[in-house]
């Protein structure tokens, strides 16, 4: 059952269509989840627990169901309060849309006939654009959510260690590239703030780093490193002319590296 279960092509647990409009659910419920992960990591409030029901920021009226289904709420008000008519940010509707079209991508990349290993990439998602928002809005990168990261990637690393019956040598690389990938950032950082006499790296970033390692083995550190380096120019430069600002929030180039290595690095299955 094992071997034969993760060679099945995309569409045979389910009949396609079906797979794919369960995926894009999903994924417009990860994208509310991910604006109430921002909106609260911003404000310092807890998103565990339970009893803290979503608010409106406006009028404080505690929301129902009908206000919070993700993307059609918001059509249907027509981006408004269904209290006080307040208008709600396109930024909601936004970020469920691109949640959706990213579980849709990694859905197509990996399909379900291995689910370990593409359904904690489907529920890091929220944390991930939850550290990118609050990352250029704060330039931290709250530990909770980093740790949510580093959860799943332990869930991910099991179930498709596995999966495949070997456990030992997937482990080791997880393991040796979460203290590679944080070592090498951390030493670095400590290099370019000595030379140059600035901070240049966050802990947070390292920290990041490290849970980039556990997830994509040390066989990916050259990959990661060139992308979020090039990315983080990138994002460098635009963020210096958009506010005048030389420091600038990492993060985001480091998650758009680990993101783009989950979905286009090929297999990472031992
Ligand atoms: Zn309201």
């Amino acid at each position: 059952m094992q071997g034969g279960l993760s060679a099945l092509p995309i569409g045979t647990i389910l009949p396609f269509p079906l797979e794919v409009i369960l995926i894009a659910a999903l994924g417009l419920i990860l994208g509310s989840f991910a604006t109430a992960l921002s909106y609260r990591g911003q404000r310092g409030i807890a998103w565990y627990g339970c009893g803290d029901r979503s608010f409106c920021p406006h009028c404080h009226h505690v929301l129902s169901i009908l206000d919070l289904l993700p993307l059609l709420s918001w059509l249907f008000l027509r981006g408004r309060c269904r209290h006080c008519r307040a208008h709600i940010s396109r930024f909601y509707p936004l970020t469920e849309t691109v949640l959706m079209a990213l579980c849709l991508l990694y859905y197509f990349v990996y399909g379900l006939s291995d689910p370990g290993a593409v359904v904690p990439i489907f529920f890091a998602l929220p944390f991930l654009w939850a550290l990118v928002v609050i990352d250029l809005r704060t330039k931290t990168l709250p530990d909770d959510l980093v740790l949510a990261v580093l959860i799943l990637g332990g869930f991910r690393l099991v179930s498709t260690a596995f999966a495949h019956e070997t456990l030992l040598a997937p482990l080791f690389s997880a393991m040796a590239g979460a203290v590679v990938f944080g070592g090498i950032s951390w030493a670095a950082g400590m290099l370019v703030s000595k030379v140059t006499g600035k901070a240049a790296l966050g802990f947070g970033d390292v920290k990041f780093f490290a849970v980039a390692g556990l997830w994509l083995g040390l066989s990916f550190l050259a990959w990661f490193c060139i992308i979020a380096g090039v990315s983080g120019l990138v994002l460098g430069v635009i963020w210096r002319w958009l506010t005048g600002e030389e420091r600038f929030p990492f993060g985001p180039a480091l998650i758009f590296s680990f993101c783009s290595i989950l979905a286009f690095g090929g297999s990472l299955s031992p």
